[in-house]
C-alpha cells in the first residue's frame, strides 16, 4: 500500500513538473517572437516599422482588388488570427469578421484601431485617412511590443518615434495645403478620403450622396442633382472620387466635372500595388491637391 502511494506519488511529481516545464517553455517561446496579425496592410506596415526584426507580421488584406467592405476571411486567415499575439484591426463596422474571429479566441490581445481613436460605430470608419491615427497606432503597438518582450522595450520605442518622424512629410503637406485652400467646398462620391480633407480644411458640400453610397444605397435624384448643379455652377474646388469603385453614377460625374473644368482627384480605398508605403500613397494623393491649387 505505501509503495503504490509512493509509486505513485513520483508519477505524480513528474506529471506535475512535466507540466511545469512544458508551460514554462511555451511561455518561452511566445516571448521569443511576436506574431502580429493585421486586417489590412496599412497597420500591418505600422507594425512591421515599429516590431523591426523582433517579430513577424501578416496582413489579411494586402489585394488592392478587394474591397474590405465585403471581405470574407478564408480558414486560414482565422489561423493568422489565431496564431497571433496581437490583432490589429479598424473597428467601426469595417472589419467585423476580424472581430467576430476574435470573440471566438479570448486570449488573443487586440488593438481596435476605431476605439483607440476614441470614435464609436456610426462615425466614419476610414480613420486610416487621419495621419494622427498612425501615429497613435505606433505609440500603442510599442507599449503592447514592450509588454510581449520587455528586454526590448528602448527599441520598439525608438522604432515608434522613427516612424512618427517619418509621418512629418505628411503634416507638412498637409499644412502646406490649407494654407493655400481654395475658399470653396469639394464634393466627394464617398466617405473614403473625409478626414484628410478636414486636416485639409475642407468641408463636404455634398453630405447625403456620399452617405448613401458609402452604404450601398443608391443616392437620391435629388443628391444627384445637387452635385450636377454644384459642379455647372463652379460652386466647387473639386471632386472627389474612390478609383476602386465602379459606379455609372459616380463615372458620369466625373465627366461632368472635367467637362465643366472641375478638378478632379483620384482616390483609392486601400494601397494600390504601385504604392510602397503608406507614406508614398498619401503624399501622392495630396501632390493632386497642390497641382490643382497651384494652378
Ligand atoms: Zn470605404
Amino acid at each position: 500500500m505505501k509503495k503504490i502511494k509512493a509509486i505513485s506519488l513520483i508519477v505524480f511529481i513528474a506529471t506535475f513538473v512535466l507540466i511545469l516545464t512544458g508551460c514554462s517553455s511555451s511561455k518561452n517561446d511566445a516571448k521569443k517572437s511576436i506574431h502580429v496579425t493585421s486586417s489590412v496592410n496599412f497597420y500591418g506596415e505600422v507594425a512591421k516599422n515599429v516590431l523591426g526584426k523582433y517579430g513577424k507580421v501578416t496582413s489579411i488584406i494586402n489585394n488592392p482588388n478587394i474591397d474590405p467592405h465585403d471581405f470574407n476571411p478564408a480558414s486560414s486567415d482565422a489561423k493568422n488570427v489565431y496564431q497571433a499575439n496581437l490583432v490589429i484591426y479598424n473597428g467601426l463596422g469595417y472589419d467585423s469578421w476580424a472581430q467576430k474571429l476574435l470573440s471566438s479566441n479570448k486570449n488573443v490581445d487586440s488593438i481596435n484601431v476605431g476605439s483607440l481613436m476614441g470614435k464609436k460605430t456610426g462615425d466614419n470608419p476610414h480613420i486610416w485617412y487621419n495621419v494622427a491615427t498612425m501615429e497613435k497606432l505606433a505609440n500603442e503597438l510599442a507599449a503592447k511590443f514592450a509588454k510581449l518582450q520587455p528586454s526590448h522595450k528602448k527599441d520598439f520605442e525608438n522604432n515608434s518615434k522613427a516612424y512618427i518622424a517619418k509621418l512629418k512629410v505628411l503634416n507638412t503637406q498637409l499644412a502646406d495645403i490649407k494654407k493655400n485652400k481654395i475658399n470653396k467646398p469639394v464634393a466627394v462620391s464617398e466617405p473614403v478620403f473625409d478626414y484628410s480633407l478636414t486636416n485639409m480644411g475642407y468641408t463636404v458640400a455634398d453630405k447625403s450622396f456620399e452617405e448613401a453610397t458609402e452604404k450601398d444605397n443608391d443616392p437620391s435624384p435629388k443628391s444627384i442633382r445637387e452635385i450636377q448643379n454644384d459642379i455647372k455652377d463652379h460652386k466647387l474646388a473639386f471632386f472627389v472620387y474612390n478609383k476602386q469603385v465602379n459606379s455609372k453614377t459616380v463615372t458620369n460625374l466625373v465627366k461632368l466635372a472635367k467637362q465643366n473644368n472641375v478638378p478632379v482627384v483620384s482616390v483609392t480605398e486601400t494601397r494600390p500595388s504601385d504604392e510602397p508605403t503608406y507614406i508614398s500613397w498619401m503624399q501622392n494623393q495630396y501632390k493632386e491637391i497642390q497641382a490643382i491649387q497651384n494652378k
